[in-house]
């Protein structure tokens, strides 16, 4: 096999030349100098190292949106989730919880993140929980944040996952969580005892966030009650604030099963609202619709809707071999290959657009749009899939060959190669 780095040594002029890759169905170089990208066209010049895309997809990497990394890597640990529901793997987590330890934290994190950035994603917004009088977790996830700092753009969430009103000073392990320097403020508003506790949850996420100036993610509505209405308060808080596109909900499943009435006016809020949503297929597939029987609901946001309306969405694995989905290892093509299924975007441009929602829609999620994307001067991350485009990449969840981290190549894989008596079967028409 040809090794896809070739080494040149006839008048250098460029850090890196990533040769022959193809970018919006052309043929381009990318040149990369000082950790950015210095050029991007035909016969841009040689370089002192240089890679052979071999004809295939040069992308901005893989984003991911919304991950737990505080309780990844603990399928099985101390039991299985058999039922596979919300409520068992709770109860699960709790038996888990009791031997928390930060360099238990340390490690597993640190080997997903390894994991994703194997794989091309190399930004990852992950929540950690505060409901703990020790902050064990959020300790470990900001040593973690300073461990992985020049192979993955991390960002934690402060997430209260017992609620900032229904926890004993909830609210005050947020704001310290925020203090010791976790970059958004989270909430759970569906899962505090009352709705008014729930709505108030909300506000004083939104003045924390106000008060240390940092972005929200709300974990809101994860739930297929028709009556979870916490949506329309983040959007009113968000209107208010004029926070825009630094709030994001996330999973917002229960507009999957809204009243088409009152999500049609609702819609018309989130659009002046102009926030970003996540949804999280894979797991909303999974832990949602379980009490129902047949039919049985899909338990995701309107995925479709929000995209056509003009709303930003990304996706997030969620949950990565933990107590509530025992499967996955972090590759953001599966939760995007699953969004085009469970939100039935298979239309060319449908399919399209469930890529764009694990690259750009992400960036503008993570608030890093200026320093993401294929242009000259960005920073020089990027990715090399075995694939002709995004179609094609989501059609054949594509290996991602090479990744390239602020213009260093950090990993890279060959894609299988399989025969059939004999004779290669490419899977391409
Ligand atoms: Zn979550």
């Amino acid at each position: 096999m040809r090794s896809p780095v070739v080494k040149k040594e006839r008048s250098p002029i460029f850090d890196l030349v990533l040769r022959n890759a193809r970018l919006d169905g052309q043929a381009v170089d990318v040149a990369v100098q000082d950790g950015r990208i210095a050029a991007i066209g035909q016969s841009v010049g040689q370089g002192r190292q240089e890679i052979d895309a071999q004809g295939r997809m040069v992308s901005p990497p893989l984003i991911e949106s919304h991950v737990h990394l505080d309780t990844t890597l603990t399928a099985g640990e101390p039991k299985w989730n058999e039922s596979g529901t919300l409520f068992e793997g709770i109860a699960t987590w709790a038996l888990r919880k009791e031997s928390l330890t930060e360099d238990d934290v340390i490690r597993r994190a640190t080997e997903l993140l390894r994991w994703q950035a194997a794989q091309g994603v190399l930004y990852v917004r992950s929540h950690v929980d505060t409901t703990d009088p020790d902050l064990t977790a959020v300790k470990a996830m900001l040593k973690v944040k300073e461990n992985v700092k020049g192979l993955v753009d991390l960002q934690l969430v402060a997430f209260p996952q017992e609620g900032i009103l229904s926890y004993p000073r909830g609210a005050e392990l947020l704001e310290e969580a925020l203090r010791l320097g976790v970059d958004v403020v989270g909430g759970i508003p569906h899962y505090e005892l009352t709705r008014d506790m729930g709505a108030e949850s909300v506000k004083i996420a939104f003045t924390l966030a106000e008060k240390y100036d940092r972005p929200i993610d709300i974990h809101c509505d994860e739930t297929d009650d028709p009556q979870s209405r916490f949506l329309e308060v983040v959007a009113a808080e968000t209107i208010r604030s004029g926070m825009g596109r630094r709030v994001t909900a996330s999973h917002t499943t229960a507009f999957g099963s809204y009243d088409d009435a009152y999500a049609f006016k609702l819609m018309g809020f989130l659009q002046r609202a102009d926030l970003n949503f996540v949804a999280n297929p894979l797991v909303n597939i999974t832990l949602q619709g379980r009490m129902d029987t047949y039919p049985k609901r899909r338990g995701m946001t309107r995925v479709k809707e929000l995209w056509q309306n003009g709303l930003n969405v990304s996706l997030g694995y969620d949950d990565v071999m933990d107590p509530w989905y025992s499967l996955g290892t972090g590759n953001m093509l599966q939760p995007a290959h699953m969004a085009v299924h469970v939100a039935q975007m298979t239309g060319r441009k449908e399919v399209m657009a469930c890529y764009d929602m694990v690259t750009r829609n992400a960036a503008r999620t993570l608030g890093v749009q200026d320093r993401y994307g294929l242009a000259v001067g960005r920073p020089a991350d990027f990715i090399v899939l075995d694939a002709q485009d995004a179609w094609d990449v989501l059609r054949r969840l594509a290996t991602v060959t090479t990744v390239v981290k602020g213009g260093r190549p950090i990993a890279e894989a060959t894609p299988p190669e399989v025969r059939l008596l004999g004779e290669r079967v490419t899977f391409q028409r």
